[in-house]
């Protein structure tokens, strides 16, 4: 008698081991273990009313870290993209006129993201590592009288912040409601949503938050709010529809989707680890390490790509010297320490590294640690300061 193979026996993997990794990179960045505690934590039902109440306090959380009082705070279900795709299909009709400063690769994907959801869409082109002064922005808002602007305010690819200030002024003069990229800079640098007037922001858990990826912070004005409520038709998508998202986390709690519970512990700890450390304190430390690796990277005879007065403290971008393979760099630090950085990509391929001190590593001790095994990693590649 021929025995029945069971074909699930032949599949045997190892137990789950990841290697060790400092996270310097510009995301997914460090957790604390205190996250990892609470992602292990037992669920409960997504309507439960103990989920209910934390979905409630990571609202309020969640506003805390952009700096509103007036705004509302959703969460999306899903990484960065999913909240500039929510952005994007509730606040940008087909056909409405989008205009986007675009300066680098995520300005980029909003651009082609409205294109897909039928914008009449307006680019002002600079190149990657530059921003826009007051004047500029103002001058291309008031020609192109746009329904919606949008700009990056942390722009990971280059390392540039671009400040909202002057942009949703001249929007709001026109009429326009601003989205406001702060994927990378919520939780590491001054978002001050109300003050700059932003309408409708998104971020991540993975990068300033310290994190695990899989949920988007958004903060929404009241202006916002209630042109969204005004609204007639319903967005492209139906998962990202933020009317029925809102309904489901703040008014009635009835079934949308299924959020994901442990990813809401998670940020509901990560926040609240912000909390106490005080979110002002928090990027006064990320501002030091920022001065410091600076302060090292250019003892070791390195240029930042962008200028001081446009840099964000919490992703740097450092052009790749001469002669040296970036990807090597790269490979030495990831093999040996276990360090992970980013490359350049688009225009900065093979032109900058792309280092994020942040969340747990913004200290002193992990700076230098950093510059230590950045620098024989350089050496190797016969880079001499
Ligand atoms: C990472 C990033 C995104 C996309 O976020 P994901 O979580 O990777 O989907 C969007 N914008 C900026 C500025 C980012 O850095």
């Amino acid at each position: 008698m021929s025995v029945v193979e069971q074909p699930t026996a032949t599949l045997h993997f190892p137990p789950l081991q990841p290697p060790k990794r400092y996270l310097f990179g510009p995301g997914p960045t460090m957790v604390d273990p205190r996250v990892y505690a609470a992602l292990s934590k037992p669920i409960v039902g997504h309507l439960d009313a103990y989920f209910i109440q934390v979905m409630g306090d990571v609202q309020q959380l969640v506003k805390m870290v952009y700096g509103t009082t007036d705004g509302s705070a959703l969460v999306i279900s899903g990484t960065g993209s999913a909240g500039m795709e929510a952005a994007i299909t509730n606040f940008v009709e087909p056909a409405a006129k989008f205009a986007v400063f675009a300066n680098g690769y995520f300005s980029d994907r909003l651009t082609e993201m409205a294109k897909r959801h039928g914008a009449n869409i307006a680019r002002f082109e600079k190149s990657w590592g530059e921003v826009y002064s007051d004047d500029e922005a103002r001058d291309f808002i008031r020609r192109e009288k746009p329904q919606v602007v949008a700009f990056v305010h942390a722009e990971t690819s280059t390392g540039a912040l671009q400040k909202g200030d002057a942009i949703c002024k001249a929007a709001h003069e026109v009429g326009a409601l601003v989205i406001g990229d702060c994927v990378t800079s919520l939780g590491g640098v001054p978002v001050n949503f109300d003050e700059t007037g932003i309408d409708v922001a998104y971020s991540c858990t993975q990068k300033g938050l310290s994190c695990p990826p899989g949920l988007s912070p958004m903060a929404i004005s009241e202006r916002a709010m209630k042109w969204l409520g005004a609204r007639t038709t319903s967005p492209r998508s139906w998962y990202l529809d933020l009317k029925l998202i809102h309904d489901y986390s703040t008014v009635s709690h009835r079934y949308h989707h299924t959020a994901p519970i442990s990813m809401f512990y998670a940020l509901r700890e990560a926040l609240m680890v912000i909390v106490e450390e005080g979110i002002e304190n928090r990027w006064e430390r990320h501002r030091r390490a920022n001065r410091s690796f600076v302060g090292g990277v250019e003892a070791l005879g390195l240029k930042m790509h962008v200028p001081p007065e446009h840099r964000i403290a919490n992703l740097s971008t450092v052009r790749v010297p001469p002669g040296v393979d970036e990807a090597k760099v790269r490979k030495h630090l990831l093999d040996g320490p276990g360090i992970e950085i980013a490359g350049g990509f688009g225009p900065l391929a093979g032109k900058v590294f792309r280092i994020g001190i942040m969340g747990p590593l913004a200290t002193e001790e992990n700076v230098q640690f950093f510059l230590r095994e950045f620098k024989k990693a350089l050496n190797a590649q016969g880079y001499e300061a």
